[in-house]
């Protein structure tokens, strides 16, 4: 599994989010995100770690769940044509692994 993970947790005291998608988000907007073009695209990528996967999500990728606590990335524009925060909220959780070979 390839991990490119800098330690991009800055943990202090979120505990009394948890479970919330505020907390989620919060999450993504303090992390680590890269910038990588695909399909002539600009993506927004942000590890998620598998401390702060709360959540089941369907990844895009091969349909299947992601489970809680599996580390994975949160995908999402980087194109602005609809804002940055529109773009934020149409993010997607894929396998790290489904999205390299999307
Ligand atoms: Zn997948």
């Amino acid at each position: 599994m390839p991990r490119s993970n800098r330690n991009s947790r800055t943990s202090r005291d979120r505990k009394n989010a948890a479970g919330s998608d505020d907390f989620d988000l919060s999450q993504i907007l303090l992390g680590t995100r890269q910038i990588e073009s695909k399909r002539g695209r600009e993506w927004n990528v942000q590890p998620m770690t598998a401390v702060n996967a709360l959540k089941a999500y369907k990844c895009p990728g091969c349909e299947l769940e992601i489970q809680p606590g599996v580390a994975h990335i949160v995908v999402w524009p980087n194109d602005g044509i609809m804002g940055a925060e529109s773009d934020l909220r149409s993010r997607r959780h894929w396998h790290e692994h489904c999205w390299r070979v999307s």
